[in-house]
């Protein structure tokens, strides 16, 4: 028996901080990077005699996700509180929701190798975030940091779907791209704000009895998903092989290592003495506000790649990278709808020049200087033969710095190419009369000789002789 032997299945767990300015229960400040403890007050301090007041935002966003997602939005949902110790969590119980979430029942779409695959979402239900323990902060101490306590989040929890490291990848991707389309999440694994949990079994191929799951925790990156799902597989097998059985655990990944290693023994939902939450009503949608919500979902990354590869006839290659980011997608339809050349041409740009420029200047999408109309001009300029390929180049790189017309820093560099036919004709006259030999060469049929010809030519022209008209007058004259 080897990996091979065995069929793993895997489930998901993300949470998703929600992009909100407030907290869910107070109003202090979400923001990241503000000195430990000022985001605080008496509700997420979890001081005796508060009540907790719902951020109403919270709710639009994760009805906002659980459309997205094909989920049921259910009518009422309940509050409950989640009980256990910690340093972090000051009132000793996280408010979360447990057997009536608010959203029940969907599914993500995700490409396999054998074609596409709808992963089952289980629930996606609300919750607030705990703070967090800074240790070793000097002294040798210990300190708590309460800034995140009370943070909105969404956990979002798939159906055991999953069957390889690949496909946990490919489904966080996923999920990761929709919520950042929907504005309501960053997609930022490394601080945090998209965090994921893996349950992880592994039974003999053909069974359909699950093995026993074990947790794996404090997967921070996509190519850790992969490697540390891996690496628990591989260990679970071995195990088996050896006569062992695996025990109900949460291991954590150990990215320096690239192993897991065991945490502590998984709680059971029982452990945590779940119970509905007296400070906060159920949550109860108003008719017509899931259906208002639904009204104002964008279009989804999915959808949005199947239209560019169809309705503009891009590669799926290209078509990813510019999908892959909501606003450069925006911007490429922005340009193409006033460029009217082959949208090919134009993701070539995209995916070349703009995107090396903006990884060179770490520049935002959001704040180019320059118009898609100015974009579109300059690619005209091309197709119309006023700039070569390579001098529209350099004229982006100005125009991406200083956001100037195109043909403005064209015109300072001296970039244009001559279209004038007679400034052409003049050029080539001079050459050929400086080249009898090469000429009469060429007539008695060595063809090879144009190049040189074109290239004397050009040179006479300074390089802004348009080299098309160049072609047609050399040949004209040669009597071809
Ligand atoms: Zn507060």
């Amino acid at each position: 028996m080897s990996v091979a032997d065995f069929q793993p299945v895997i489930g998901l767990e993300v949470h998703a901080q929600l992009l909100t300015r407030s907290k869910i229960f107070c109003g202090c400040s979400t923001e990241f990077g503000a000195p430990p403890n000022a985001n605080t007050c008496q509700v997420c301090l979890g001081m005796p005699g508060v009540l907790p007041v719902l951020n109403e935002k919270v709710v639009e966003f994760a009805v906002r996700v659980g459309r997205a997602l094909e989920c049921r939005i259910n009518p009422v949902s309940i509050w409950a509180r989640k009980n256990y110790f910690y340093p972090d969590l000051p009132k000793g119980y996280q408010i979360s929701q447990y057997d009536q979430p608010l959203c029940q029942h969907g599914g993500l779409e995700i490409d396999t190798d054998d074609g596409p695959k709808r992963i089952r979402i289980l629930r996606i239900h609300l919750e607030e975030d705990a703070g967090k323990n800074v240790h070793d902060a000097g002294g040798g101490e210990s300190l708590v940091d309460l800034n995140r306590s009370g943070v909105p989040l969404i956990e979002i929890v798939s159906e055991p779907d999953i069957r390889s490291s690949t496909e946990a990848s490919e489904y966080l991707k996923a999920l990761r791209d929709v919520l950042v389309y929907l504005g309501v999440n960053d997609g930022n694994l490394e601080e945090g704000s998209f965090r994921c949990d893996a349950n992880v079994s592994v039974m003999p191929k053909g069974s359909t009895k699950y093995g026993q799951r074990v947790e794996l925790k404090n997967i921070n990156s996509f190519r850790f998903v992969q490697k540390a799902i891996d690496y628990e597989i591989e260990r679970q097998v071995r195990r088996l092989e050896e006569g062992g059985k695996i025990a109900q655990e949460t291991r954590l990944f150990d990215a320096v290592k690239g192993e897991t290693r065991s945490m502590r023994s998984k709680e059971e939902a029982h452990d945590y003495r779940y119970f509905p939450e007296p400070d906060l009503p159920p949550l109860r949608i108003p008719p017509g506000y899931v259906e208002r919500i639904e009204r104002e979902l964008p279009e989804l990354p999915r959808a949005k790649l199947q239209r560019f590869v169809t309705s503009y006839s891009l590669p799926a290659y290209d078509a990813k990278i510019l999908v892959g980011d909501r606003a450069l997608a925006d911007l490429f339809e922005k340009v193409e709808a006033v460029y009217g050349g082959p949208a090919k041409k134009l993701a070539n740009w995209f995916t070349g020049e703009l995107l090396r420029l903006l990884k060179e200047d770490s520049a935002q999408l959001a704040a180019l200087r320059f118009t898609p109309e100015q974009f579109a001009a300059l690619l005209k300029s091309v197709d119309g033969g006023e700039l070569s390929n390579n001098a529209a180049k350099d004229v982006f790189a100005e125009m991406f710095r200083t956001g100037r017309a195109p043909m403005d820093i064209a015109r300072e560099k001296g970039l244009i190419q001559v279209q004038d036919a007679g400034a052409v004709e003049a050029a080539v006259d001079a050459v050929l009369a400086a080249n009898p030999d090469e000429v009469e060469k060429y007539r008695s049929g060595k063809k090879q000789v144009l190049g040189f010809l074109v290239g004397q030519v050009m040179k006479a022209m300074k390089g802004k002789g348009n080299p098309a008209l160049v072609n047609a007058a050399l040949k004209a004259k040669l009597g071809d």
